[in-house]
């Protein structure tokens, strides 16, 4: 259920754009291709749920999240997709899993030890993650994976369900790596019987550019979002991708300083003629992070600077006349023919459009149109 909010900022989520990513995104990778979206870290910030059942609709199968808190809360929220936890999960949680039918991902023979002694009831669902050179998370050896298929074979808790691989380069333009890794996952496959598995190795990019790479599934995260995996394949994507993130305040004060007059903090700005500077509820425990200052905004269509140091709840903009009070400013998306870009905001803040729209905070309220 959204929640009322009494504030003038706000992230709007066009689930029509997820819809049309997932979908574009299906027809791309054939009927025979499954799509997991992945909504973990509350759906890349654009809200979990509503990401979530856009995409079920849209024609994905299953979900992905990080933790199983994430894949519990969408539980609690009526989702019953299958979902399946990417990182690791404490064995101690086993049967918790169990009991929310959840899908966690395993890549040690000790984990599964631990684990077994936990289950009491019920049967928990497995995918082996293998590490074919990302160096986080799986299973590196060929005779570790065999142990931990024959180990699981013999023990009545545990069914495996899934095989995957996680591509370190898959965005980039120099692919050496990518068809490293991606033979390296096919030795490892060869180790074991995986007929009847989901199997797959692909996130977004490798979703876009290798469509025949990806086995059974495709683990569709940022471009899910319309947003593209790298600045360096962002002009080779194989359909449109639509934003579907926002990000807007109303201006709350406006008013005119005297030439010289000092803004905010550290008093580091100084008019440099008479000038009209709006205030904007948002600031960095935002997440408008205090590098942001001196970006463009949009107002009335146009671009207007950020002007002196960001503070916690609010900071302010130079006005280029006189505009009310209540006036919307727009820091992510379009205005007119204007539009500022989530990729813009990474680029000023030299870090991927992946961080952006994840560290907009859970204090700034996501509206679904
Ligand atoms: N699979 C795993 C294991 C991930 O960690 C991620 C994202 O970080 C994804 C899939 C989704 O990747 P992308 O957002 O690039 O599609």
């Amino acid at each position: 259920m959204q929640h009322d909010f009494y504030r003038d900022t706000w992230v709007e989520v066009n689930l029509d754009a997820i819809s049309h990513n997932v979908k574009s995104m299906k027809h791309h990778i054939g009927e025979d291709t499954e799509i997991i979206a992945v909504v973990k870290a509350n759906g890349y910030g654009h809200g979990a749920l509503k990401v979530a059942e856009s995409a079920l609709t849209s024609g994905a199968t299953m979900l992905a999240v990080a933790f199983l808190d994430e894949a519990i809360a969408l539980r609690h929220s009526g989702i019953e997709a299958p979902i399946l936890i990417l990182g690791a999960t404490r064995a101690a949680d086993a049967q918790l899993a169990i009991t929310y039918n959840i899908t966690l991902t395993v890549f040690s023979l000790d984990w599964l030890n631990e684990a077994k002694q936990y289950i009491e009831a019920g049967e928990l669902q497995l995918h082996v993650k293998l590490d074919t050179g990302m160096s986080r998370l799986g299973v590196r050896e060929s005779e570790d994976l065999a142990t931990i298929f024959n180990f699981v074979k013999e023990s009545s808790e545990f069914t495996i369900t899934g095989i995957f691989t996680h591509f370190a380069t898959a965005d980039e333009k120099d692919l050496h790596y990518f068809h490293a890794q991606y033979e390296k996952f096919q030795e490892l496959l060869r180790a074991v019987s995986h007929q009847g598995l989901l199997v797959h190795c692909g996130n977004s990019a490798t979703g876009l550019r290798f469509p025949g790479k990806l086995y059974n599934a495709v683990r569709l995260g940022i471009s899910m979002y319309g947003l593209s995996p790298s600045a360096e394949i962002k002009n080779e994507l194989p359909f449109i991708l639509e934003e579907a993130f926002s990000l807007h305040a109303k201006l709350v004060h406006v008013k005119r300083i005297p030439k010289g007059t000092k803004v905010s903090y550290g008093a580091t700005y100084e008019a440099e003629e008479d000038e009209w500077i709006g205030t904007i509820p948002i600031g960095y425990a935002d997440g408008w992070i205090r590098s942001l200052r001196d970006s463009d905004v949009l107002i009335e269509g146009r671009r207007a600077p950020l002007v002196g140091r960001i503070c916690m709840d609010q900071c302010m903009v130079r006005l280029p006349y006189e505009i009310p009070v209540g006036t919307t400013v727009t820091f992510i998306g379009k205005q007119h023919n204007e539009r500022i870009s989530v990729d813009e905001v990474a680029k000023r803040l030299n870090t991927i459009n992946y961080e952006v729209t994840c560290m907009i905070s859970s204090r700034v309220p996501r509206k679904f149109v």
